[in-house]
């Protein structure tokens, strides 16, 4: 029987702790070392309606890409989502594991599984990560075979991602060719002014707020800078559970990885003017 101690030393191996940010919280949050694993399911977000998809599903394990318990913890009350969440963990004896930035960093980690299924090529990060080898760091960023307008790339990625209601939003001209594409799956605004984003043709990422999407297209229009494409969060990352469910089974063929589809993107509906 695989132990929890022994899918910790793995995945270790598969996405080094060292890779986290310093402010992240990573690793086992909910069970013991001891316990037994047989079925690990994988996620973005753990919320009540994951924690039971996972236990419909029959999994006692659960690797979440986003901390649920990120900052100080005062309190489990299971009148609060979190507490409810933590105490449905338990109840259904799931254990939980985060891999957030650690799995970011990684040669085949968020990003970098964006980019192979955009089938970029010459592929590398936007920044480099200081303390690694090889193509880790954050964020990616490639060349398209084939020069392609926005627009389709744009329709391209819709079909790569998840449905979500508010679907892929663009800055640019739609006939505008596309070779070289820089991206970062979750919220990437932070590297809008890094050379490997301003040099390339467009840039896809999440989370994109008025202000810095609204300097950086006025910039963009002056200097011929990239289009923007700002597509769902949960979506963007959702893309690297199989990635992740892949490269666990090689490392671990006697257990079951499988990736929950709940969609745990906040919004519903999008009304169209
Ligand atoms: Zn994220």
């Amino acid at each position: 029987m695989t132990t929890v101690n022994e899918l910790c030393s793995i995945i270790e191996q598969t996405w080094p702790a060292a890779g986290a940010e310093s402010w992240d919280s990573i690793g086992l949050v909910v069970g013991h070392r001891r316990d037994t694993v047989t079925h690990v399911r994988l996620c973005v977000d753990v919320t009540p309606d994951v924690i039971a998809d996972a236990h419909a599903a029959g999994a006692d394990f659960l690797i979440a890409h986003h901390p649920l318990l990120l900052r100080g913890v005062t309190s489990i009350d299971e009148e609060t989502y979190k507490g409810n969440s933590v105490a449905l963990l338990i109840r259904h004896r799931i254990g939980l594991l985060t891999a957030h930035t650690n799995a970011d960093v990684v040669s085949r980690g968020v990003s970098d599984s964006l980019a192979r299924a955009l089938e970029l090529t010459d592929v590398e990060p936007i920044v480099a990560h200081p303390h690694s080898v090889g193509h880790s760091g954050i964020g990616r960023v490639g060349n398209l075979v084939t020069p392609t307008p926005l627009g389709v790339v744009a329709r391209r990625i819709a079909t790569i991602l998840p449905a979500t209601a508010a679907g892929v939003r663009v800055s640019g001209e739609y006939e505008r060719l596309v070779s070289r594409v820089a991206l970062c799956g979750g919220a990437g605004d932070s590297l809008l002014s890094e050379p490997q984003v301003r040099t390339a043709d467009a840039y896809i990422t999440s989370d994109l707020r008025h202000h810095p999407a609204s300097e950086f297209r006025e910039w963009a229009k002056s200097e011929n800078g990239p289009a923007l494409v700002d597509v769902s969060h949960w979506a963007s990352e959702w893309v690297w559970l199989a990635t992740a469910a892949h490269d666990l089974t090689e490392r671990m063929p006697s257990v079951v990885f499988s990736v929950s589809d709940v969609r745990t993107d906040p919004w519903d509906f999008l009304v169209v003017q």
